[in-house]
């Protein structure tokens, strides 16, 4: 596709929105980003990527840096949370599905997906209010007043997407009363005590947690929690609300004293509202697409949120590069027909969190696709052939 000839603006600088500018980027295909936020703020959250992702990660040239800054498991290992007892245990060297796992800070990934775009192309402060669509090109308005126009759009703007209220029709996402603690803090608050070599998922009857660490030397540990909350409790903004340190302890009494030891040492936490929803009708509309939390939010339980986001984004600009800058509401159709299938099946195993909860279930589904090699979905299958 020659360079220049269809532009596309992204709404949302997050992990989906800087993967797929990355991505149509390298398919030649020129992009915007525009972000509501006036700065990247530091959150303090870890986040797994899966092979999955790491090798769409590969292609836009982020793995090495990610690999300095990440721990890098042996094994996704899963105990039960009062005796300890291993339930599932799945090592994860990187000859097992051809890319390695890697637990990591948050922000180091948002900091590796903002290094594969120039600078220029993001614009801070540009929060979306509205979106118009004529003559084959797509006007964006923003909260200050001022527009920009490109030949197509795709909403990166999350779970609460505005671009989705706008080509589906608003609605609330379900939150079923469970919210995630997180914290990230320096190992040496542990006193000596070590969390492992692995991502460790311990399961309670009704909650659990995730604890890993997030750095090559093991300088600071993480935990994610999911745990019922009495009161009716969710925020818009929920990255910054602070949780209560004593009510996550308390939480978590019954666990085993290795859990009890990571919850002593940590100094304080956030809390997150868990939200999901149900798979869309539709992922576009004329010229506009959805892609990662704003048309298949999931709860956080397979570590695959983001992973699906930077999935959809190699798979977003391999059908755009098909048409060549030509059909995109067919390149859209051929995106979504491709990814849905796959993200409602996550989203549903997600939603019931039993993902390696047992047994000896073949993960190779999900962990060894390859989204820049995966046959694309044809459309309409009688018209054209894989
Ligand atoms: C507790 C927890 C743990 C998780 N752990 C993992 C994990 O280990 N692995 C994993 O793969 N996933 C994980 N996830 C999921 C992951 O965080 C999300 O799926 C991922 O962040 C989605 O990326 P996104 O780009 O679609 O949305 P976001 O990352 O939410 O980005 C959306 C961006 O759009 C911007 N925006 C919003 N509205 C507007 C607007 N109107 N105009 C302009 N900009 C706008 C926002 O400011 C934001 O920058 C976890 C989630 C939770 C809650």
């Amino acid at each position: 596709m020659a360079k220049g000839k269809l532009s596309i603006a992204i709404v949302g600088a997050g992990m989906g929105g800087l993967a797929v500018a990355a991505t149509l980027r390298r398919a030649g295909i020129a992009v915007q980003v525009y972000e509501q936020a006036p700065r990247f703020a530091r959150i303090g959250a870890g986040i797994q990527m899966m092979p999955n992702s790491m090798k769409v990660l590969r292609g836009i040239d982020v793995e090495e840096k990610l690999r300095q800054t990440s721990f890098q498991p042996y094994s996704h290992l899963n105990r039960e949370g009062d005796t300890g007892k291993v339930m599932r245990e799945l090592p994860m060297p990187e000859s097992l599905f051809g890319a390695p796992y890697l637990c990591m800070h948050r922000a180091d990934l948002h900091d590796a997906l903002l290094s594969a775009v120039p600078e220029e192309i993001i614009h801070l402060d540009k929060k979306l209010v509205g979106l118009e669509q004529s003559a084959g090109q797509v006007t964006m308005v923003f909260a200050d007043s001022t527009r920009a126009r490109a030949d197509a759009v795709i909403g990166a703007d999350g779970v609460h997407s505005v671009v989705r209220d706008i080509i589906i029709g608003p609605d609330e996402p379900i939150h079923k009363g469970r919210i995630a603690y997180r914290a990230v803090f320096p190992s040496t608050l542990l006193n000596g005590g070590d969390i492992g070599a692995s991502r460790t998922k311990w399961w309670g009857a009704d909650r659990h947690i995730v604890i890993y660490y997030t750095t090559p030397t093991r300088s600071e540990a993480y935990f994610v929690t999911s745990v019922p909350e009495p009161a009716e409790w969710l925020t818009r903004e929920s990255w910054s609300a602070k949780g209560d340190v004593k009510e996550l302890r308390k939480a978590y009494e019954g666990f085993h004293p290795d859990v009890r030891a990571v919850l002593e040492a940590c100094p304080d936490c956030h809390k997150w509202a868990i939200l999901e929803r149900e798979p869309l009708p539709k992922w576009s509309e004329g010229r506009v697409a959805l892609l990662g939390d704003a048309c298949h939010p999931m709860t956080p339980y397979m570590a695959q949120g983001a992973a699906t986001a930077i999935e959809d984004a190699a798979i977003l600009a391999r059908c755009l590069a098909e048409v060549g800058g030509e059909d995109i509401e067919k390149a859209f159709h051929r995106y979504e027909a491709h990814r849905k299938p796959r993200t409602s099946r996550i989203q549903a195993i997600s939603s019931a969190n039993t993902w390696m909860k047992g047994g000896s279930d073949d993960t190779t589904w999900l962990y060894g696709y390859d989204a820049w090699n995966v046959p694309l979905t044809p459309t309409e299958p009688h018209v054209e052939a894989v």
